[in-house]
């Protein structure tokens, strides 16, 4: 299968090599020429599969040239039941008559991250194999803070990788942040950044594209790859939890089969939700795709004006995971809306890059519209959401669901909207723990107390147990500890890689 760059100066590459490069020369994104799609008959034999069989079905059709053996052992390993606290993988629980939460963060970083991550390392070296690459994999990843642990956990001591991460110093939970300054394995590094998302994001995508660094690299024997959803091979498994919760709802009798669902998505780099419209494209039913944004509105004001315009300001807010303004896989979706105009996405890119914004013409903006429908909520609303779920459901959610949850809200007093919705669940709740306290503790109870006894009350309140993986924390050893401001990041790697600097 044909892999194309969204911005069309690069040469057609199959999946094996999509995955190693990451991201194209050009700099655009990798994308399938044509996407496979099942018939509602397949579809219902898929069905009878477990979750890995599912992924695996899906992952085959995008990736023909690896060996299925290697896919196989990819997809078992990485959604072994042993290391999920759910056998289903992706669970799905009914809130309402209308509404369901699948909930994706079962994994061993309790964030929907682990769903792709978990099986990357497997695609990259089976990939590595396919194109007779023998050469060291450089994972450099830029994270909004749950990306980084779960690629840190992917590729920890996996021979033939090494990995770096960025995060933004004051852009992430206390408990995002130990979960990997704790992390071990001989090939882990973990790097903070005087910055937010977006500036460890382009300092990465400027290392990865700068060609004397790719020629230093090739001299060693070495090759950068990406573990962000710019890399095909996070994308790809992504699209599998689309059909397979929609699989459990038929199964379930919830829907008939064929019946449309919306999916709303709290969306950052847009890669979650991308993988759902992939989905679409493929044949899943789905009527609307519902883009949940935090008070970095982005995005919603896309939706509802046409323009992409970073030129605004940044917030920190409860759900980091989405405080972020230069949504990567937008371009993915704009090249798709476009009909593979690679042209056009230059232009649009382009404009991005000098004037830090662009705007559809009307066709573009139509046909977005059609199948997209955006809304946003701030950290007040996202706290009284968290109270609201709880105390009428007896739920527990993470501020980034509960995002979704209010824009869900909003969505249906605008539209009147009866289809079944399905809210992804992004985080486990506890990974994001002050903002759920503040949110259903008093302000008694939580005074004085420090992360861990607030995870502890909260569990107590709720009867919802704490990841042993997060309890634990509290007292793993610091192995990381360097922070750098975003110029010197290639600095950085040069030091680590023992490399003379550009
Ligand atoms: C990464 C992340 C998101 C955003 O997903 P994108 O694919 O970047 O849109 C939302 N919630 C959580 C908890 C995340 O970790």
């Amino acid at each position: 299968m044909n892999y194309r760059s969204t911005r069309g100066g690069s040469p057609a590459v199959t999946g094996a090599q999509a995955i190693v490069s990451g991201i194209a020369p050009d700099g655009g994104l990798y994308l399938p020429e044509s996407f496979p799609t099942l018939s509602r008959s397949e579809q219902e034999a898929l069905a009878n599969l477990d979750y890995a069989g599912r992924a695996l079905e899906i992952l085959s059709r995008f990736l023909p040239e690896l060996p299925i053996g290697e896919l196989e052992n990819g997809v078992n390993q990485g959604y072994d039941p042993s290391r999920w606290s759910s056998p289903r993988i992706v669970p799905l629980v009914p809130l309402t008559d209308g509404l369901s939460v699948m909930e994706l963060w079962h994994g061993p970083t309790f964030a929907f991250k682990d769903l792709a991550l978990q099986v990357l390392p497997h695609l990259l070296l089976s990939s590595l194999r396919a194109t007779g690459d023998e050469r060291e994999v450089v994972i450099l990843v830029a994270t909004s803070g749950d990306t980084g642990k779960a690629a840190l956990e992917g590729f920890r001591d996996i021979p033939g990788t090494r990995i770096m991460v960025f995060y933004p110093l004051e852009g992430v939970s206390r408990i995002q942040a130990l979960q990997m300054l704790t992390q071990e394995g001989a090939n882990t590094s973990v790097v903070g950044v005087h910055g937010n998302f977006d500036d460890a994001q382009t300092g990465v995508k400027k290392i990865f594209t700068d060609p004397r660094w790719i020629e230093t690299l090739d001299a060693r024997r070495m090759t950068f790859s990406s573990a962000n959803s710019i890399n095909w091979g996070r994308l790809a498994p992504q699209i599998a939890y689309y059909f397979s919760t929609y699989f459990d709802l038929a199964q379930a009798g919830t829907i008939g089969w064929g019946d449309a669902v919306n999916f709303v998505v709290p969306t950052g780099n847009f890669g979650n939700i991308l993988a759902g419209y992939i989905a679409k494209t493929m044949g899943l039913p789905v009527n609307r795709l519902i883009c949940a944004s935090n008070r970095n509105r982005i995005l919603t004001d896309l939706l509802r004006t046409g323009t992409y315009d970073r030129n605004r300001e940044f917030f920190t807010t409860s759900s980091p995971s989405m405080d972020i303004l230069i949504s990567s896989n937008l371009e993915r979706l704009l090249y798709l809306l476009a009909e593979g105009d690679a042209g056009l996405i230059q232009k649009l890119m382009g404009s991005l890059q000098t004037k830090g914004a662009y705007t559809l013409d009307k066709t573009m903006q139509g046909r977005l519209n059609d199948v997209f429908w955006g809304g946003w909520a701030d950290d007040r609303e996202t706290t009284s959401e968290i109270q609201q779920t709880f105390q009428e459901r007896n739920y527990l959610v993470d501020t980034h669901t509960a995002v979704g949850l209010k824009v869900y809200r909003d969505y249906q007093a605008a539209t009147g909207d009866t289809c079944h919705t399905v809210v992804t669940s992004t985080a486990n709740p506890f990974k994001f723990n002050q903002a759920v306290a503040q949110a259903v503790l008093t302000p008694e109870t939580i005074q004085g107390k420090n992360e861990f006894e607030l995870l502890q009350s909260v569990s107590t309140l709720t009867g919802c147990r704490v990841p042993e993986g997060l309890m634990s924390l509290e007292h793993r050893p610091i192995l990381h500890s360097k922070a750098v401001r975003p110029e010197d990041m290639s600095a950085t790697v040069a030091e680590w890689l023992k490399v003379k600097e550009n």
